[in-house]
């Protein structure tokens, strides 16, 4: 589309702000031409993108921790359905598709991003931190110990021992050679993933009650292993806390997620899903705590997975299965 809009265009910026007219969804992009370097971010914003100063030049990037890593220096986000075009001249900017409106993906703070990223003026960590904090209060259990499932658990896991006053420590330990079972597209895939992917430090948990804290339960599978390797290593009881609502609804803008069917949460209880995976306690964050951590950040939130509300009108999820199917 950029390619066809540019035909009509005097500039290659001038052809990406056409396109963002005509295309809906979600996306963050970085633009070379033989000129210029141009970032434009989606109206919405509902993916993070970030510029950076590196000496005289100007970096990009969908995380910040990405800058750390090279020394530069954080300058500000890209702003939803800006453009923002570097070249010879320096950096400038063009928002006539700024809508005023920004619907970030909650789950950027939840899961994506790495805890040492700051997005939208806020650090992932303390936010991970505070959801975890506010889970103690939502749903407090009597326990010994608090631990976080790595990665994405942990922030929360100390959030939670912070506020409930129960020791944190570690009681999984993941095998750093491994990628994120959450993606990987078979059942079977994901379960080997996930003995491979960690294993319970009987050291820390034996005859303890543990508190074990997660992100998100999607199909209920990972979690139920991970809860049955705790109490084969010994754990006396296993209370699980999720810092993110029940996960109901599909998503449309790009996370890999399945569709409503496979969604535990979607056709389940939360009594029920406790039995599947084999807990003694499960209580999960709930949308008005998630919320408040709105309170430390420049944007609003897409929750369309726990709401099935979405920023904009999404087509039939069998439209989207149909779409997937075509393309992937
Ligand atoms: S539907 Fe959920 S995963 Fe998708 S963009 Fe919205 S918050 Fe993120």
């Amino acid at each position: 589309m950029i390619a066809r809009e540019r035909l009509k265009s005097s500039s290659i910026e001038e052809a990406i702000t056409r396109m963002m007219k005509q295309v809906r969804g979600s996306y963050s992009l970085v633009v070379m031409s033989p000129r210029k370097l141009i970032a434009a971010r989606d109206p919405f914003g509902i993916r993070p993108l970030s510029i950076g100063k590196l000496g005289d030049s100007f970096v990009l990037a969908s995380e910040t921790c990405a800058f750390d890593a090279i020394n530069a220096e954080f300058v500000r986000d890209v702003e939803p359905g800006e453009v923002v075009v570097i070249d010879e001249k320096g950096m400038r900017s063009i928002r006539s598709n700024c809508i005023g409106e920004s619907k970030l993906c909650i789950f950027e703070f939840i899961y994506f991003a790495r805890p040492d990223s700051i997005i939208e003026g806020a650090s992932v960590y303390e936010a991970r931190k505070e959801m975890g904090r506010i889970l103690a209060r939502e749903h407090p259990v009597e326990a010994d110990l608090v631990i976080g499932v790595p990665d994405s658990g942990i922030s929360a896991a100390i959030g939670y021992a912070q506020e409930s006053g129960i020791p944190y420590g570690e009681g999984l330990i993941k095998n750093r050679y491994v990628g994120r079972t959450f993606i990987q597209p078979s059942q079977s895939q994901r379960e080997t993933g996930v003995r491979i992917k960690l294993n319970a430090l009987r050291n820390s948990i034996e005859g303890k009650r543990v508190v074990m804290v997660d992100d998100s339960i999607v199909r209920g599978t990972t979690s139920g292993r991970i809860v049955q390797m705790l109490k084969d290593a010994g754990a006396r009881e296993v209370h699980m806390r999720i810092s993110s609502p029940p996960f109901k609804w599909p998503c449309y803008f790009g996370t890999d997620i399945p569709s409503r069917k496979h969604l535990v949460a979607s056709t389940n209880s939360i009594e029920e899903i406790r039995e599947m995976v084999g807990a003694d306690s499960l209580g999960y964050l709930s949308l008005e705590g998630l919320s408040k951590i709105e309170a430390g950040t420049r944007c609003g939130f897409c929750t369309g997975c726990f709401t099935g509300q979405y920023p904009m009108e999404v087509p039939a999820e069998e439209e989207k299965e149909k779409f997937e199917r075509r393309h992937y």
